[in-house]
């Protein structure tokens, strides 16, 4: 058996499996195991934003390994520390940090310190929000294909459409724990917040008493332009999800923590893993390259350069073309699935983000020549007639 069959035979089941194996990565190229290289628009969904296998990621990781992986988080530690100190002073305004390992754990202590802060238990999320598939994140998340099957789910949840203020006006009481928000959505479709609304999003959660938490589990880190989407609009959340990229493609994920947050005591929370020192100096190595190589600069201009490349190419299918830095969307009037696949085949790795939406995730890194390569191939495939035919009768 290849490698291809053997998952094929012991997956669970829970994924679509795509027909490549790859074997190593290197900045935002991947390589098969016959050695056929790819351009990976994907990141892993956003967590290789440094690009794949950076050394000083790898290095930092070697040398932690050797002297101490594990650590639970009653004992303080030398690079839990660093990397507390690092990551709060690139977040004026939220001061304490609480780590995890995953997106949807960090998720799940945002909501869980919300109503512990608040004593209520109302939750607001946004209509196409995705927050993750663990119960009390799923109960946020808003897609019926993820969330059906698992109902009932936690109780006082409610979502509103996104970038109405006037929805989220009347949903915001005295029972409202927290309202949360991505900054821009990602799976929903990569939709960025109009910048009324999260201004408004924070008058309306300070005025009445409810925390405003931002999930930047993909839009963070450089993504978009900014070290984290929020920096963008001028606003503070009270509490702010972390997690991808956080440490270079290491699993980790954090929740930073502001003042009006309360009632965080011993025993409320934890994670055996959390705030490894592996993680850790993963972690701070990843944001020393974020500064050094300034990947939010860099996701900033070639975003840009991109995006005038899509918006010139003229092709009737195309409905929309959006995003933020290097978080971009091509919306298309039909379902892109084949298109995801003739991009495959011409070597390129993308997303989809819903049915009818392209989503291009690539490492910040990515050379000008390769969004070149990214930007003809998608140019041929979205005017390519027998995909669009193929497609139109498919439905
Ligand atoms: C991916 C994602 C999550 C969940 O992260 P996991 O690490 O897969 O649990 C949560 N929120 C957003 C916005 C995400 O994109």
């Amino acid at each position: 058996m290849n490698i291809i069959e053997m998952e094929a035979k012991y997956t669970s089941g829970v994924y679509a499996k795509q027909p490549i194996a790859f074997v190593r990565g290197q900045g935002a190229t991947l390589w098969d195991e016959e050695g056929n290289e790819y351009i990976d628009c994907s990141s892993g969904h956003g967590v290789a934003n440094l690009g794949h296998a950076h050394p000083k990621v790898a290095a930092a990781i070697a040398e932690q390994a050797g002297k101490l992986i594990t650590l639970f988080e009653t004992f303080p530690n030398d690079q839990r520390a660093a990397l507390m100190e690092k990551l709060t002073s690139l977040t004026p305004g939220l001061e304490r940090v609480f780590f995890c390992n995953s997106g949807t754990e960090s998720v799940e202590a945002a909501i869980k310190f919300a109503r512990l802060s608040t004593g209520r238990s109302g939750i607001v999320a946004a209509m196409r929000g995705f927050h993750g598939r663990t119960l009390g994140s799923l109960s946020a998340t808003w897609n019926k294909k993820y969330r059906e099957p698992f109902l009932p789910l936690v109780p006082d949840f409610q979502h509103v459409s996104y970038n109405n203020i006037e929805a989220l006006d009347k949903a915001v009481s005295d029972a409202t724990a927290a309202v949360i928000l991505e900054p821009v959505q990602g799976e929903g479709g990569v939709y960025p917040a109009d910048p009324a609304y999260l201004e408004a999003a924070r008058r309306i959660c300070s005025s009445r008493g409810a925390l405003l938490i931002m999930d930047e589990v993909q839009s963070g880190f450089g993504r978009t332009g900014r070290l984290f989407a929020y920096q963008r609009y001028g606003i503070t959340p009270d509490l702010l999800c972390c997690a991808k990229s956080l440490a270079g493609g290491v699993p980790m994920g954090a929740v930073l923590i502001g003042e009006q947050v309360k009632n965080l005591v011993p025993g409320t929370h934890g994670s055996t893993f959390g705030g490894n020192p592996l993680a850790c100096a993963a972690a701070l190595a990843a944001l020393s390259v974020i500064e050094e190589e300034d990947l939010a600069a860099q996701a900033e201009e070639k975003g840009a350069y991109l995006m005038q490349k899509l918006k010139a190419i003229p092709c009737s299918n195309i409905r929309e073309v959006r995003g933020l830095g290097l978080m971009i969307g091509i919306e298309m009037k039909q379902k892109v699935t084949p298109y995801l696949k003739a991009l495959q085949e011409k070597h390129i790795i993308a997303l989809n983000a819903g049915l009818t939406v392209i989503r291009l995730l690539p490492p910040l890194v990515i050379t000008y020549e390769q969004l070149d390569q990214v930007a003809a191939s998608l140019t041929e495939v979205l005017l390519n007639e027998n995909l669009a035919a193929q497609q139109s009768t498919a439905d």
